[in-house]
Parts: structure tokens; C-alpha cells; sequence
């Protein structure tokens, strides 16, 4: 049977991570899983914490009528003000359960939202690297994607967006702290974007969403908090799952909430409801929706990421091996060697690591090449195995 070409395209183009997957598995089949250092994947296997295994199991036992039944598309009204308390925290604002809309995840949340705000060819802006899916989610929904270059730390370059900004800009989309850098946005950043966007605003007539990708929000380290968003730019959205700071990827629940001053506030409202609906996601998951009521305000323990973080930083430092110190998340992203002072290639350098058993991402995948991405989503212990194969393919490279 055909396939549409987009798809076919898109599967092309999406090869690097998969074959890595791929083979990754056929690795640890050959070698035995302790043998093989898969640092490919963002999937946290810290547990997620006591309380949620009591509450699900309570949610779980209710037996009121209707408990699994259709529910209003937004969301159970009790679970939306219960995030909206922690939106409110979060983001220094006061927001009502009625300015969020619950979803599948912050996939669900970014494509409903994208989906509700994009007419076709408009623009969304997005700082280089970023988290790949944006390319198509972006284009599920017509949009352009407009990719800009960030300062050599991994911050915002205003001056970049400031270019990009144009008549078509519907959105500006950041991720802090950020999938891959782990970089989070300053506060004082963040209030110059927000000075750019409203300049932008008020001089065209638009004034572009400001959506905020934030599933690390509280995954954080060295006492930093992830600044508040909200309260600077009042036309933001701010798009969360508790995927990470709960531990619950698969159990696909998030949301998306939006500023209370947005002018048309109930029409994106009922945009972002009816595409939730639309798109085939009906509404969050019921027994998830029920569970967070009591787990919104859950604060995530980063230490053992930071323990992790602390761990990498050693074997990448032994190796030789330059990175940004990541602040947030847990991703390390790191440079390729290069002896010319041009660029490293990520795909040769990945595939190097392979062939030492020790699985990345290219950074090309994300729009940077030149770098490659580690995740800590393992133990303390593999990291810590890992050094003396690191240590072997840099000196071998
Ligand atoms: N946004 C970013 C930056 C991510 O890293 C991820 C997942 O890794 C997502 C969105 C999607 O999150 P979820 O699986 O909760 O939908």
C-alpha cells in the first residue's frame, strides 16, 4: 500500500534517531544490556514518587457513576483548578481552572494549541537546537517553522528573533530548561523577549503567542528555579506534561493553560477544546486527570538527576570531552572533536561512540550540528562504567 509522500519524507528524515534505536537494541542483544551505555533515549526510569502509586491505586478503587465515562473535552473541572493553582505558582499570575486545557501530554498540548492558533504558511519561531518533533508538529498543522541561531551558551538571541519576528509570526515557541542543551533561560532573557514581542506587537498589529514548553520545569539544579513566564508577556501559553516531574510519559497527561489577558482569551480557549477534540484526543485520560488533582502541587526530588549530572560531568571531563554544563533537564550536550576547528560531524562522531557501545543522539537531529546529545536517564552506575570506553573513543577519534 502507498503512503503519502510527506510521510515517506518524514520517515527519511527522521532515520538518524531510529536506526539508533535500532540498533541499540540489536547491540544489547549481542553484548547483554549492562554491556551497552544507551544514552539515546529521554525516557526518566526514576520511579515516579510514593504518592502517586497511593493515589492512582484510590482513583482506581471509585466506583461512582460515570468515573470512565466521556467528560467535557477540556477536562474534569477539579483537575483543571488544581493546575491552574500551580500555573498560577509557577508563573508569579493568577489564572482560573477555565484558562486550562488538559491534554495528552505536551504533545497533545503543542499540537492542539498549533492546530488552534495556525492559519496556513504562518510562522513559528523556534531557537536553534531544539526538540526535533517541533519540525513536524509544526507542519501538521501548515505552519512554517522558522529556525534562529542562539548565543554560543545555548541562550535566546533576541537580535535573531528580532529578525525573524514578521507579519506571518504567530508564535515564538521556547522550551526551558531546554531538551537538548539543558540550558534555562534567564529571567532577564526572558523580559527582553517579552520587550521584543510587545514592540513587534504594537508596531504590526499581531502580537505572537509566547508558548512555553516547560516538561523540566522543575527539573532544575544548583538551587536554580525556571523563571515565570506568564506574568512578563501576556500573550503567552504555557504548554506542561507531567511526563518528567512525575515520572508518567507513558501515561500521556499534560496541559495547556493561557494567559487570563489574552484579548480573545475565550475564543483560543474554545480553539485549543474543539482541536483537542478534533484531532482525535477526545480528552486527557480520565483515571490521569483524577490522579493529578492531588499530585498537581507534587514537587519532583531532582537530586538523583543532579547525582547523575555530577557523575557525567566526570567521565566526560576524564575523556576530554567539552559540554555545555547543563542547568536543567537531564540531557548533556556535547561537542565533537575537531582538529581543523571547523565543525565535528555528530553523525561520525555518534557513530564512533557506537562501535565503543555508548549510544547518543547526533545534534543534527536537533538543528545543531557539530554536537551530540547524552541523556541521564540511567544509573549512576552505567554512567560511571562508561568511562573508560568514553576515554577510549575520544583518544581513538
Ligand atoms: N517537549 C519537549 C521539549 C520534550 O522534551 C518532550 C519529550 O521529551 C515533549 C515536549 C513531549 O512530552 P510528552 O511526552 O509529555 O508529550
Amino acid at each position: 500500500m502507498p503512503i503519502a509522500n510527506n510521510i515517506k519524507d518524514a520517515l527519511s528524515g527522521s532515520s538518524m534517531i531510529r536506526k539508533m534505536f535500532e540498533e541499540g537494541i540489536a547491540l544489547k542483544k549481542q553484548h547483554g544490556a549492562d554491556n551497552v551505555f544507551d544514552f539515546s533515549l529521554g525516557n526518566p526510569d526514576v520511579p515516579p514518587p510514593p504518592a502517586f502509586n497511593r493515589i492512582l491505586r484510590e482513583c482506581a478503587a471509585a466506583e461512582a457513576p460515570g468515573v470512565h465515562g466521556y467528560m467535557p473535552n477540556a477536562g474534569f473541572l477539579d483537575t483543571r483548578e488544581a493546575v491552574a493553582r500551580k500555573v498560577s505558582r509557577d508563573h508569579s499570575t493568577q489564572i482560573g481552572g477555565t484558562e486550562v486545557v488538559m491534554a495528552v501530554g505536551a504533545a497533545g498540548a503543542l499540537n492542539a494549541v498549533l492546530k488552534a492558533i495556525l492559519n496556513p504558511d504562518d510562522e513559528v519561531i523556534v531557537s536553534k537546537p531544539f526538540f526535533m518533533e517541533y519540525r513536524q508538529y509544526v507542519a501538521n498543522h501548515r505552519g512554517r517553522l522558522v529556525e534562529v541561531s542562539a548565543q554560543p551558551d545555548f541562550n535566546l538571541d533576541l537580535d535573531s528573533i528580532k529578525t525573524a519576528l514578521s507579519a506571518k509570526t504567530a508564535a515564538v515557541l521556547i522550551n526551558s530548561p531546554n531538551n537538548p542543551t539543558g540550558r534555562v533561560y534567564p529571567a532577564e532573557t526572558l523580559a527582553g523577549l517579552s520587550q521584543l514581542l510587545l514592540e513587534h506587537g504594537s508596531k504590526s498589529g499581531r502580537f505572537p503567542y509566547l508558548i512555553t514548553d516547560e516538561p523540566y520545569r522543575e527539573l532544575v539544579y544548583d538551587g536554580r528555579i525556571t523563571p515565570p513566564v506568564m506574568s512578563m508577556y501576556p500573550h503567552s501559553i504555557v504548554v506542561y506534561s507531567f511526563s518528567k516531574s512525575l515520572s508518567l510519559p507513558g501515561e500521556r497527561i499534560g496541559f495547556a493553560a493561557v494567559g487570563p489577558e489574552i484579548d480573545d482569551k475565550e475564543n483560543l480557549l474554545a480553539g485549543i477544546i474543539y482541536t483537542t477534540r478534533v484531532l482525535g484526543y477526545v480528552n486527557a485520560p480520565a483515571l490521569m486527570q483524577r490522579c493529578i488533582v492531588s499530585l498537581a502541587g507534587e514537587k519532583m526530588d531532582a537530586g538523583i538527576y543532579a547525582a547523575r549530572r555530577a557523575a557525567f560531568i566526570e567521565v566526560l571531563n576524564e575523556a576530554g570531552l567539552a559540554f555545555a554544563p547543563p542547568e536543567g533537564a537531564f540531557y548533556i550536550f556535547a561537542k565533537v572533536p575537531s582538529k581543523d576547528g571547523k565543525t565535528g560531524d555528530d553523525a561520525a562522531f555518534s557513530a564512533h561512540l557506537k562501535k565503543h557501545l555508548i549510544l547518543s543522539v547526533p545534534g543534527s537531529a536537533f538543528g545543531a550540528s557539530g554536537w551530540i546529545r547524552l541523556a541521564y536517564c540511567v544509573n549512576e552506575k552505567t554512567i560511571r562504567a562508561s568511562a573508560p570506553m568514553f576515554k577510549k573513543a575520544v583518544a581513538t577519534y
